[in-house]
This record gives structure tokens, C-alpha cells and sequence, in this order.
């Protein structure tokens, strides 16, 4: 079992659990470049031998008396595995309808599935759902055939489960701070993907989705791009920038797909990078 509260990192007023959905496992097959694939597997025998299974974590914020989510996991909408974010919120003690308001990465089914239930209602009734205005935009704003290809497969779930949400969606401009919580365009993955910087006493912790999928990859070999993305050249640009971000400024990262508990140091090491230990 999970040490729920030893995993709680406290900045200030503010306090970030990590809500763990589930195991999603990856493929170096998504790596198109075959020079990258050689250096991946060579790089993942020294990892650990889960080092493919992605976990999906969502986060519970706690900013002063309200609460708030990071993403909120797959639901029904993926594997049997996957969907055991409401387990993990009703664990810590809060219960759908404190949320107030969830901060979403990206919209990306292992991300959003909890979101609804199985007849697609709303699961949290009083949240207001916030995207980056660029993610609103590009799933919102556009017809189907306006879309890229490769988003086609998530555009009616997308629409469907932000419709549950009907006025409650709130598009946040870049910077913008909601609730002590700002909005930072990491695009790439998706044209909308947003990093979610939480702000209290001077310190920091910033939430991610997909700015990089496999940890013991990309850290180490951030240069790796895989399929996942749907503009992987600017998701690669997003990587190193935020990547660079968080190790200069020494900010804790709760990544959404980073090995428990989910929040880590992120150590700089040369070109590369790796999770800090201790
Ligand atoms: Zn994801």
C-alpha cells in the first residue's frame, strides 16, 4: 500500500497528493526513428524492468480550504487496469463534489476518461474545468475534418466529455493565475498541452501531463522523440525548455506519467537529465 501521506508534498498553503489511475504500458515501437529505438533499449536494460509500463497519475491540490484536481485519470474509457483515481480521492478523504476546480494538462483519454462516468455524466458537480485556451481552441473551435488525422480518434470522446461540463469549461490565457495555480503552454503532444504551476510561500510545484512519457527514457535521452506526440519537433522544444525550467529554478515536477509516488526533483546531468534521489 501506498503511503498516502508521505507522498503529500506541502509548498505554503498549498498541498499536492498524487492520485494514482493505473499502469499504461508504452512501446519503444512509437519511436520511428530506429537509431533512437537502438539507443532507448539500450538505455532501458539498466532500468527498472517496469521501466515501460507508464503509471497515470492525477493530483489532488489542496489551496488552503478549496480542492482541485490535476487531470483526472482514464475512467472507463481505457484498460481494467486504469480508472482508480476516484478510489484514490475517496482514500484521502475527499469526496467528488469538493472538487472545485480541475486543471487540465491535456485532453487525452488516460487524462480525461474520469471525467464522467459510464453514462457519460459529469462525475464532479461543481468543478469548473480549466484547459489552456490554445487546448480549448484546437478541440472546441474546429470541425472534425479541420483536424489533424491523428487527432481524429479522440475528437467525438473529447467533445462529448466536455460537454458534461457545458458552461463549467473555463479557458485560462497563458499566465493566467486561477486560484494560485497559472497556466504554461507546453505544446506539442497535443497544440494545447499546459503545465500547471501551484504557487504558495514563495515555493513552487509544477504539474505536467505528456512533456515526457517514459521517465527512464527521456530524462536520460530527451532528444528521443516517439508517436505519442502529435507535433513531436515542438514537443521536443517543450521538453528541453521546461525540463530546463525546473532543474535552474529547482522546482518539484508532478508528472503525470513520472514512477511513483509521481512528484520528483528532476536532477540536470550534462545535456541529460534523471530523477533526483533523496
Ligand atoms: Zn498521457
Amino acid at each position: 500500500m501506498r503511503d498516502e501521506a508521505r507522498a503529500t508534498l506541502k509548498i505554503g498553503d498549498i498541498e499536492i497528493t498524487p492520485l494514482l489511475d493505473g499502469p499504461l504500458p508504452a512501446t519503444l515501437g512509437k519511436i520511428p526513428d530506429p537509431r533512437h529505438r537502438a539507443e532507448a533499449e539500450k538505455l532501458l536494460e539498466s532500468a527498472p524492468a517496469d521501466a515501460l509500463t507508464m503509471p497515470v497519475f492525477g493530483y489532488l491540490l489542496k489551496l488552503g480550504a478549496r480542492h482541485a484536481l490535476v487531470d483526472a485519470g482514464a475512467g472507463a474509457l481505457m484498460s481494467k487496469e486504469l480508472g482508480q483515481l476516484a478510489d484514490a480521492l475517496a482514500a484521502s478523504g475527499v469526496s467528488p463534489a469538493q472538487i472545485a476546480t480541475i486543471y487540465m494538462t491535456h485532453m487525452h483519454k488516460d487524462h480525461f476518461g474520469g471525467l464522467v462516468d459510464a453514462a457519460g455524466a459529469a462525475v464532479f458537480p461543481n468543478a469548473e474545468l480549466v484547459l489552456h485556451e490554445t487546448e480549448a481552441a484546437f478541440w472546441m473551435d474546429r470541425a472534425f475534418e479541420d483536424m489533424p488525422e491523428r487527432a481524429w480518434r479522440f475528437f467525438d470522446v473529447t467533445r462529448t466529455t466536455l460537454a458534461a461540463y457545458g458552461d463549467r469549461v473555463r479557458r485560462a490565457r497563458e499566465g493566467e493565475d486561477i486560484q494560485g495555480v497559472s497556466a504554461h503552454l507546453a505544446p506539442g503532444h497535443t497544440p494545447g498541452h499546459a503545465c500547471w504551476l501551484a504557487q504558495s510561500g514563495g515555493k513552487s510545484v509544477l504539474a505536467w501531463g505528456d512533456l515526457i512519457h517514459i521517465a527512464y527514457l527521456h530524462l536520460p535521452a530527451p532528444h528521443v522523440v516517439m508517436e505519442y506526440d502529435l507535433d513531436p519537433a515542438l514537443a521536443l522544444q517543450s521538453r528541453r525548455r521546461v525540463l530546463d525550467w525546473v532543474t535552474k529554478d529547482a522546482i518539484p515536477v508532478a508528472g503525470a506519467h513520472l514512477p511513483a509516488p509521481g512528484i520528483h526533483s528532476i536532477a540536470r546531468r550534462g545535456e541529460a537529465f534523471g530523477l533526483a534521489t533523496g
